[in-house]
């Protein structure tokens, strides 16, 4: 006898885009921005979203390879249901599009379970610390034709008009233009906004120690990704040889893809992300993780309203460390790049305000989806 959360179906929903103006960060070239979301339908009717980091075919692939796994369970057992997903292709997917696209399924099952019992995912995750979070400006991509120095400073200047108290920019192209880049960012939002640098994992390991050293007096929060992200000694070397806190996760799946790095202290900031690292089971695992060997966690965000949501979510349960007064408290990445599509797919947009963005407390991740947009950003064949 099926119960009313027994999950009966498991869809993708590909998402795309072309860019009239193609951009580049330091690893990749894009053409078009192209996500995938993931629906999972129960017996009685409760839909559940998510969506997965990364290549939206090959993780629509995957997910789809799960769903034979699926459907038949019961959607309320997201433990249950992500270690016996794993557990199916563990000897050969530990890591990569194996994770992400489990994180798109956990996401959507937490979904589930909030609209299930009526309260936000936020709550089912342990309460909510926070109703609104901060909010920095992520952009400044090489963009085709375009002089890189004068495009960045003119965009980060408009995000300090906006309202962000923060923004991220790239770098990781070469060292001599990167910190000219950086200089004419500091000059163009002035002395108090906070300004990250994000070099994608371009640079060896002389090549980010040179900026990081360079770099530092233009009051630098974090660098990330400054080298590959399988090279855990070169990630301790830039560390232990710069002044600037070192970020990174992105690319690192689950609680065993962590450990490491926390191990052995390669980062002072961990960046997860929900859509990627597992989902929200395995996010409450890694922030733990995180708080046990003292390391900062801000979540890395990059997709569309629905992974927002989930982020938004998570940060609402994200426990203070250290408790006190007046805690430090996590800031949101919100991508300011082209994608028509990002806000389109939900009914209510999630935008900020001066710089802030309000935590949906609906039930699940508190979003509705708009299927219409699914159709019309659906890739055209041909
Ligand atoms: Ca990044």
């Amino acid at each position: 006898m099926p119960r009313p959360t027994t999950i009966v179906a498991v869809h993708t929903h590909l998402l795309e885009h072309r860019l009239e103006v193609p951009f580049e960060s330091a690893s990749m070239r894009f053409d078009r921005r192209s996500h995938v979301l993931v629906e999972v339908v129960c017996a009685d009717g409760t839909t559940g979203w998510g969506e997965c980091l990364g290549p939206a075919r090959p993780n629509a692939a995957v997910v789809a390879a799960y769903a034979n796994w699926l459907v038949g369970m019961d959607a309320l057992e997201t433990e249950k249901i992500w270690i016996t997903l794993y557990n199916a292709l563990r000897d050969q997917g530990q890591r990569g599009l194996a994770v992400t696209a489990l994180s798109g399924i956990d996401i959507a099952l937490w979904d589930i379970k909030g609209r299930h019992f009526g309260v936000p995912v936020s709550t089912l995750l342990g309460g909510r610390f926070r109703e609104s979070v901060r909010a920095y400006a992520t952009g400044s991509f090489k963009r085709d034709g375009v002089d890189r120095v004068s495009d960045n400073a003119e965009e980060m200047a408009r995000h300090r008009a906006a309202g962000f108290h923060a923004c991220k920019i790239k770098i990781g192209f070469g060292v001599e233009e990167d910190l000219r880049v950086i200089r004419a960012v500091r000059e163009a939002i002035g002395p108090e906004m906070r300004l990250m640098i994000d070099a994608n994992h371009g640079y060896d390991v002389i090549e980010a120690v040179t900026v990081g050293n360079a770099a530092a007096e233009l009051g630098i929060d974090w660098f990330e990704e400054p080298v590959l992200p399988e090279l855990l000694g070169a990630y301790r070397d830039v560390r232990a040889r710069q002044p600037i806190p070192v970020a990174g996760g992105e690319t690192w799946h689950a609680r065993w893809g962590m450990k490491e790095p926390l191990e052995t202290r390669a980062v002072d900031i961990l960046q997860p992300d929900l859509a990627g690292c597992g989902g929200f089971s395995e996010g409450k695992k890694i922030m733990d993780l995180a708080a046990l060997h003292g390391v900062r966690l801000v979540p890395h965000v990059w997709g569309t309203g629905v992974q927002i949501a989930a982020a938004l979510q998570f940060m609402a349960a994200m426990v203070p460390n250290p408790m006190r007064v007046n805690p430090i408290e996590p800031i949101l990445e919100f991508d300011r790049t082209d994608n028509p599509f990002r806000q389109a797919v939900l009914t209510a947009p999630i935008e900020h305000q001066a710089g802030v963005v309000a935590i949906p407390d609906a039930p699940g991740l508190g979003i509705e989806i708009n299927r219409d947009a699914l159709r019309e950003f659906a890739p055209k064949e041909g």
